[in-house]
């Protein structure tokens, strides 16, 4: 994880005037397309959308707005690219796609990052202490690995006579990815990756709030000479989705994004019972012990919240800390928290940028007001900043809430800001059974130096992934996905390939 050094600036002294930097030739003013069947066209209706750059306010560019109709195309192109050559392309091409894909995300990794920082605010100095190569490509060269790698196994069976019976690993067909907005290049990567490593084809749908990464990723994927039809990008708001999730031609749903939206689309995939992958909300706890080196504990537990602005499905937003260290480590949070910069994304030294959108600032700060109403204690933050050119953008500092009860809506719902709920614990088996009174389960941290009490709580969370003494790593090997409300399936390692992956038996009587 990346633990910035605080600025010496107060985060509410507005940036110097935003660096100058000249925006990519993409965005030249010309309406941006769906990708179908290889070919870039208007939606239907001739509808579009604006995108705007939460840092600004200013609309950077149009998206073409499909509806029912134009996501019903892209799974027509889709499955008639499953059903044509595509199926009969062999693993070492589709490896060799993958290869050629991730030098081409390598190669435009900047205009792919300032794309993200335009369109959703995530700061361009976030990932500067990642060291070259892009982890996207990494993503994308761990599955070209594995697509050589995908076959069934020969099963000894104990039938009568001379019987031979063996499993095929198929591609389960046309996929509908669904992904948010919060990591534009890492939502659309980590979908498309295993899609091509097991042969399967697909929709791709991103968040209307940021949009371009997508449609940049589309180009470059017809530039490598992916062919027609295996992967379309369809641009559009919950419409389009709506329809993919409920399309009969649709073999999986593969879907990152709110509890709230992935339980539509488990009702509309009831149609034909396709498959689903479920990424969800989180309210993961991050424990704090007061054996802990809070030297590393105060920066690694705020910056699992502040990251990304908080928009990050695993942050760890419920932080609960031993009694004997609860108030220095509130105090030490609260100064940590002062002392990160919040300005505009393209500015290197901002480490906290915008919200991504108007209505995601209202349901943030509506979640400040609730949390002072219910008589949390705001340590640090707890503001929009409207300081200079920020009033235009959607900024809110990093804010800390003390005292929180697990009864507030502030430690109960999850927020998808940079806000910290901050609760006392006692005893190892209070603050096990607090963790899990959630109804999510998608990450956990610990922090402390005793091994013991490590391994026991990670063992106790009903959560997909514990950080211990870190947070937010991830690693293309590695799984993650959720428990409970949190989802399920797993996206990255071994077993995602089987999200997107049918078993076949194949029984032959040999006599
Ligand atoms: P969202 O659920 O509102 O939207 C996600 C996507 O679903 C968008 O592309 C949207 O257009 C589409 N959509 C909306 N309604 C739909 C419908 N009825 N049918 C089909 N598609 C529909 O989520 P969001 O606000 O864009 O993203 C934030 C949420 O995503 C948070 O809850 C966050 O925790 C979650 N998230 C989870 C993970 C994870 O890996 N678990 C990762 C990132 C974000």
């Amino acid at each position: 994880m990346e633990v910035p050094t605080p600025s010496a600036a107060p985060s509410t002294v507005p940036s110097p005037p935003r660096p100058d930097v000249p925006p990519p030739s993409f965005l030249d003013g010309r309406p941006k397309k769906l990708l179908v069947g290889g070919r870039w066209v208007d939606a239907e209706s001739g509808a579009t959308f604006p995108s705007v750059n939460p840092s600004t306010g200013e609309v950077i560019a149009h998206l073409a707005e499909a509806g029912p109709r134009d996501a019903a195309r892209a799974v027509a192109a889709a499955r008639a690219a499953f059903d044509g050559p595509w199926r009969r392309l062999k693993p070492r091409d589709r490896q060799a796609l993958l290869w050629r894909f991730a030098d081409a995300v390598q190669e435009n990794y900047e205009e792919l990052r300032l794309l993200e920082v335009l369109d959703m605010g995530s700061p361009i100095g976030r990932r500067r202490s990642r060291p070259a190569p892009a982890w996207e490509a990494e993503v994308l060269r761990y599955f070209a690995g594995w697509a050589t790698k995908i076959h069934g196994e020969t099963i000894p069976n104990s039938v009568p006579g001379s019987v031979l019976s063996y499993t095929l690993k198929e591609p389960v067909g046309v996929v509908a990815a669904i992904v948010p907005w919060n990591r534009p290049i890492s939502n659309a990567i980590w979908k498309i990756a295993p899609v091509l490593a097991t042969g399967c084809t697909m929709v791709l749908k991103p968040a209307e709030e940021a949009s371009l990464v997508a449609v940049r990723l589309g180009e470059l994927l017809a530039e490598i000479g992916l062919p027609d039809g295996v992967v379309n990008v369809v641009t559009g708001g919950a419409g389009a989705g709506a329809a993919l999730a409920a399309h009969h031609d649709v073999d999986k749903v593969a879907f990152t994004g709110s509890t709230e939206t992935g339980r539509r689309i488990v009702e509309a995939s009831a149609g034909n019972l396709k498959r689903l992958s479920l990424e969800l909300g989180g309210k993961s706890p991050d424990v704090v012990f007061a054996d802990a080196d809070l030297s590393r504990a105060v920066p690694g537990a705020a910056m699992s919240v502040f990251s990304n602005s908080g928009q990050i499905c695993c942050a760890g937003t419920r932080v609960y800390v031993e009694r004997p260290v609860y108030d220095e480590f509130v105090d030490g949070v609260s100064e940590f928290a002062n002392g990160l910069k919040v300005g505009d994304g393209l500015d290197p030294e901002t480490r906290i940028g915008p919200l991504v959108s108007e209505e995601q600032l209202r349901r943030v700060t509506g979640y400040l007001d609730a949390g002072r109403a219910e008589g949390a204690r705001t340590t640090a933050g707890g503001a929009r900043v409207e300081t200079g050119d920020l009033a235009k953008g959607y900024f809110v500092a990093p804010t800390v809430l003390a005292d929180v009860r697990d009864d507030m809506r502030v430690a109960r719902e999850e927020i998808f800001g940079p806000v910290a709920a901050v609760l006392a614990f006692d005893t190892p088996e209070e603050v096990a059974a607090r963790s899990n009174d959630t109804p999510f389960g998608l990450a956990g941290g610990v922090w402390t130096r005793d091994v013991g009490k490590a391994h026991r709580l990670a063992s106790e969370m009903r959560a997909g992934t514990v950080w211990v003494n870190t947070a937010l790593l991830f690693d293309p090997a590695v799984p993650f996905g959720g428990y409970k409300a949190s989802g399920y399936g797993r996206e990255m390692g071994p077993h995602s390939l089987d999200e997107y992956l049918n078993v076949k038996s194949v029984w032959i009587d040999t006599a």
